[in-house]
Order: structure tokens, then sequence, then C-alpha cells
């Protein structure tokens, strides 16, 4: 039987809550499909540092670099707020993202029939979204050097060499032949020198990927299709400072936090986390929507474990609870027909999952 070990870090505020429940649907689908997993507990964020004193201890980075994947729940909360920056909780999340090498960033947005009212944008322009975007995360204009001010000046510089491209552009297409086989590459070819070595790499790179339809997009263009006709698009495949505004953009097309997973990976590792934050607001009380945590265990599954038929499961159960009308309270609003708790929905997935 296949055996798989997990880093869990529950982290801060709704973190615990909504990785219990992520766990218990793990189990359920593991059970289902034949295979064992194992989880060991580390700390982040404002947990580790009232532990340690640290928000990343060095056991934490050991644990994640040993798993065969991290899961992940959300960190911070004012209690840590004002720490030098430092010691602050993101910057423990900054650091083993950057430990463990993960470069590609991957979002998927679902939009769920039954919550499409929760949507600002008309139903008819969403119905049936369902897309990926894939964003570089450790190089581009974030990263790129000299970088600095000078007098009256201030300047950042957008770099990409091929190797660069090309790795992340594997992720993409690797993602398309596990779903509609259509990658979007977004740049500003137009313009910038960078953008055309990147699409020069991406066109090398979709050679290796024949069945895959390749096609390119000027960033500008991108932001406006997005909320045109987002149906288009399979796999939206760009850069780190354009993904990091059209995965913001695309994300609202489902309109709801709670909903929604996220995956980054490198060469051998992969960090799942909810998109949303720790939510303060509501944690202890047993209301947090758990199904983004949920859904990135599912992304865990198939893209780091290969155990696409128990990601299928879980991928199935979530569309089934809400078709059935149940609704964590953030969701109330949206043809409810049962307002169930945390620990509530994750039991529904998790006897969906396994049915
Ligand atoms: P947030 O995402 O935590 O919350 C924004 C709003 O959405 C809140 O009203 C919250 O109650 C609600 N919400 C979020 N997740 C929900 C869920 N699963 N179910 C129901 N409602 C949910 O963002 P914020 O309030 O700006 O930040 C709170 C803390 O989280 C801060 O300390 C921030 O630094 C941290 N944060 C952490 C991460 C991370 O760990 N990756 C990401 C973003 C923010």
């Amino acid at each position: 039987m296949k055996k798989y070990r997990i880093a869990v870090i529950k982290g801060d505020g709704i973190g615990p809550e909504i990785v219990e429940e992520a766990i218990k649907v793990l189990d359920a689908v593991s059970v289902a499909e034949g295979f064992e997993i194992s989880y060991k507990e580390f700390l982040l964020g404002g947990a580790a540092i009232d532990v340690t004193g640290e928000p990343l201890p060095e056991e934490t980075i050991e644990g994640a670099m040993n798993a065969d994947a991290v899961l992940f729940g959300a960190i911070g909360g004012e209690k840590w707020d004002n720490l030098p920056r430092d010691k602050r909780p993101e910057t423990g999340l900054l650091k083993l993202r950057k430990a463990l090498g993960v470069f590609a960033n991957l979002r998927p947005v679902t939009v769920y029939d039954e919550l499409i009212n929760a949507s600002t944008l008309k139903p008819e322009v969403i119905q049936g979204v369902d897309l990926m975007v894939v964003r570089e995360l450790i190089g581009g204009i974030y990263f790129g050097e000299p970088r600095g001010r000078e007098g009256d000046k201030a300047f950042n510089t957008m770099v990409y060499s091929v190797d660069e491209v090309k790795r992340i552009a594997k992720v993409a297409f690797e993602i398309a032949m596990k779903r509609k086989k259509r990658v979007t590459s977004v740049d500003k070819a137009n313009v910038l020198e960078v953008s055309q070595l990147w699409r020069e790499s991406v066109e090398e790179v979709a050679k290796e990927y024949p069945e895959v339809t390749l096609e390119h997009m000027y960033v500008d263009n991108a932001a406006m299709q997005l909320v045109r006709d987002p149906k288009q698009f399979d796999v939206i495949l760009t850069g780190n400072i354009f993904g990091d505004i059209l995965s913001d953009e695309a994300s609202m097309l489902s309109g709801s936090i709670g909903l929604l997973p996220s995956a980054s990976i490198g060469e051998k590792h992969g960090l799942y986390e909810p998109i949303h934050g720790s939510a303060p607001d509501i944690a202890g009380q047993g209301i947090a929507n758990p199904i983004a945590t949920i859904a990135s265990a599912s992304m865990m599954l198939r893209y780091q474990l290969g155990e696409d038929a128990a990601a299928d499961r879980i991928d199935r159960a979530i569309k089934q609870v809400l078709a059935e009308g149940y609704r964590t309270k953030d969701l109330s609003s949206y043809d409810a027909k049962e307002i169930v708790s945390t620990s509530e929905m994750g039991s529904l997935i998790a006897h969906y999952a396994s049915k």
C-alpha cells in the first residue's frame, strides 16, 4: 500500500479548524482509494512565535523538506502585528516558501452553479468558469537587480532567463494535459524585451506538448477578457507581477474567498493552502468555511502525490454538498437549505467523497 507523509501546519486564527476538516476528508479518500497518509504537525507564524520566539522554527523547515507535501492553513493576527518585520508571522511563510524552492503558484478558479449569485458578475458570464492561473513566483520584477532609489528616481528590473521561463511553462503545460489542454501565455511582448524572451521560451516548451493548444495574449487584453468572457480560459501562464494582479482578479469571479484553494510548487516540494488569511474575526466560532482548504488538499493529491482519483472524489463531493444546499455561514445568502458548522461541512464532504 502506498504511504505518504504530510507535514501539517495549522497556523493561527481559523487555521486549526479548517485544516482539521481537510485531514478528515483526506482520511476518507485514502481509505476509499487504498493508500495511507501519516501526518506530522509543525509550527509557523504566530503559533510558532508564542512557543519558540521565531515565526519559522528550524524544525518546521526540516519537517516540510522531509515530507511528501505540506498542507497549510493560515497565519497572522493582531497579537503579532507590532513585532519587527523579521519576527512577524508572514516573514515565516515567505521564508518557508523560499526554503522549499516553490517557484510556481497555482490558483484554480471554479464557479459553482449553486453559488453563481455570490459573484458580482452576471451569471451568464461566469457560469461554467473553470480556469487555473499559473504564476511564476520567485523571479521577475519583484526580485530583479538592480533595484533602488537614486535622488529623485527609483527603479526596479524585470528580468527572466530562458531557464526560468521554461521551468514555469513546463508546469503550465503539464497541468493543461490534466485539464482541457489549452494554455494562454500572458505577457507584454509588444513593449518589453523580457516578454519577447518569455514568448520564445514558452514556444520552445510548447513543442514538447503537441496536444496542447497555445495562445499568447497581452496582459492588458487578458485583464479585460477575464471579466468579459472568462470561460475562454483553461490554463493562464504568466510571470510574477502580471500573475499577482490577474490571479486576484480571477479569484473574484467566484465571489467567495472561503472556496478558493492554491498550491505553490517547486522541483521537489509543494505547499498547499487556501488563498484566504487566518480570519481572526471568526476564529474559534466553528463558522469558518473549510472548502478552500479541503480543495487545497485535493490539489495536493492531484499535483503532488498523483492520486487523481482521490482528488476527483473530493472535487465531486464539494460540488455535491453545495448542490444539496449545505452552506457555512459566509454563504448563507446563496440558495442555502441548511446552515452547517465548519466541522459539519467537513464531515459532509468526507461522507460524499468516500461513496
Ligand atoms: P482574511 O482572508 O483572513 O479575511 C478576510 C475576510 O474574509 C474576513 O471577514 C474573514 O472572516 C473572511 N474569511 C476568510 N476566510 C474565510 C473562511 N474560510 N470562511 C469564512 N470567512 C472567511 O484577510 P484579512 O482579514 O485581511 O487578514 C487576517 C489575517 O490573516 C492577517 O493577520 C493577515 O496578515 C493574515 N493573512 C494570512 C495569509 C496566509 O496565511 N497565507 C493570507 C492573507 C492574510
